[in-house]
């Protein structure tokens, strides 16, 4: 399938894109995991990204274009892939048509993933992550504890906030969020093959996503 998934931070695009994956072996592409491992490796790009994202600010729209335009054509593509994450801004949108008929790609479909702003906020503030970067588990302080506290059940790494999980950069996130991908909804409705999901569980966005596309 070849699918891009929208939603607020927190709404859970990277669960349901991983669940997604498992059914007919489409990649994930979740830009905001690639940003990370391009910090971790020190690499050009992530120099250039690392303060806007510990801030819950969005890396300027050319480098992720740059990095997308080399990832969609990866040999692992082919098959089909699940857009987390991407894109962020209208213009990332506009330059992204223009990218897709280039690279003479259609998408089955746009997937809004609509969930509830409180349920939002209490599971980015609650969410814990290993610190281990070659295990990156993800825990809920609430929902799905560690069995001992802070750390990790896979690894025994201790398991901490994301810098962009604090409270002051989840608030910022969010606002970011509102001002500047939000205004996608309306664009993908008037573009067409748009569906809001309004699911706050994973599995039920799966079930409206495989209906969706016959599967
Ligand atoms: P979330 O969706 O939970 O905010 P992500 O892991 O998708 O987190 O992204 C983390 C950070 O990476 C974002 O806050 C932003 O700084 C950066 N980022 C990810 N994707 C994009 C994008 N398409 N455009 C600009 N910045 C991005
Ligand atoms: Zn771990």
């Amino acid at each position: 399938m070849k699918v891009m998934l929208l939603g607020a931070p927190g709404a859970g695009k990277g669960t349901v894109a991983k669940l997604l994956t498992a059914l007919d072996g489409s990649v994930q592409i979740s830009t905001g995991d690639i940003l990370r491992a391009e910090v971790r490796a020190g690499s050009d790009l992530g120099k250039k990204a690392e303060a806007f994202m510990k801030a819950g600010d969005l890396v300027p729209d050319s480098l992720i274009m740059d990095m997308m335009e080399k990832r969609l054509q990866a040999d692992d593509c082919r098959q089909g892939f699940l857009l987390d994450g991407f894109p962020r801004t209208i213009p990332q949108a506009e330059a992204l048509k223009k990218l897709l008929a280039k690279l003479k790609i259609d998408l089955d479909m746009v997937i809004n993933i609509d969930v509830p702003r409180e349920v939002i906020l209490d599971r980015l503030c609650t969410r814990r992550t290993c610190a281990n970067a070659n295990c990156q588990a993800i825990y809920n302080v609430k929902s799905n504890p560690t069995k001992k506290e802070g750390i990790c059940d896979k690894c025994g790494s201790p398991v901490i906030q994301r810098d962009d999980e604090t409270e002051a950069a989840i608030s910022q996130r969010l606002s970011t969020y509102n001002a500047k991908t939000a205004p996608l909804i309306g664009y993908y409705e008037r573009e067409g093959k748009f569906r809001n999901i309004p699911c706050t569980s994973s599995d039920d966005v799966v079930k409206a996503v495989k209906e969706t596309l016959g599967l």
